[in-house]
């Protein structure tokens, strides 16, 4: 809040985007095993966006330049994000490529976060450039410290490191009951799953 010519409060940022007083930012985190994290933080991604408020998201291993449904619809309705990565699997042959490219993503994420001015930032898929030591989940903590009182960040990936789900505001596992690959062999469906 700042004061006007006239003395009345004004509202910034997403106080002023959503027309609401006391925005409180959230750190949210979508982890487990089961089918949902990625699509649940794109859903958020969507419904902040309709608010008018200024969304980004990151994704990590996801390849480079991918074209991923959500990606296509991005692009249809003017939204931003990018995907910085090489589709590291567990299987990767060249980890220290991959490693490279989280470093690089996180350090745009910090940079958004600190300095953005945005109401939600996602990093999708951070928990394995967590685990993998490629980000360190301190910086990562000591970051979401420091970014303004009213963003909300969404972090997405399996395995959360438990440092980031103490800090962390909302914590949601998502379980795996049944999966069509693990159940049936389908592979993975266009619109569905990318
Ligand atoms: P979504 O992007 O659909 O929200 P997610 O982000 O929760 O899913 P990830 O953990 O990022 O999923 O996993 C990547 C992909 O692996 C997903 O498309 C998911 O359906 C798939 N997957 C999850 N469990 C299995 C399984 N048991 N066998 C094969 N593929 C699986
Ligand atoms: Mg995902």
């Amino acid at each position: 809040m700042t004061q006007g010519a006239g003395g009345e409060a004004q509202a910034e940022g997403a106080e002023a985007r959503t027309g609401r007083r006391n925005v409180t930012g959230l750190v949210i985190v979508n982890t487990g095993n089961g089918k949902g994290k990625t699509t649940a933080a794109l859903g958020v991604l969507f419904r902040a966006w309709g608010r008018g408020m200024n969304v980004r998201m990151f994704q990590f291993i996801k390849n480079t330049g991918s074209r991923y449904g959500e990606q296509r619809a991005a692009e249809k309705i003017g939204l931003d994000i990018s995907a910085l990565g090489d589709g590291f699997t567990w299987l990767s042959k060249d980890l220290d490529h991959s490693g490279e490219l989280a470093a690089e993503q996180w350090s745009n994420c910090k940079e958004a976060i600190l300095h953005g001015g945005h109401d939600l930032v996602v990093m999708d898929e951070l928990t394995y450039a967590l685990q993998f030591g490629w980000v360190s989940t301190e910086e990562l903590i000591e970051t979401l410290k420091q970014r303004p009182q009213t963003m909300h960040v969404i972090i997405t990936g399996r395995g959360a490191p438990e440092a980031l789900v103490e800090y962390a505001d909302l914590v949601t596992e998502m379980r795996e009951i049944k999966h069509p690959f693990a159940e049936k062999g389908i592979k993975a469906q266009p619109g569905i799953e990318f």
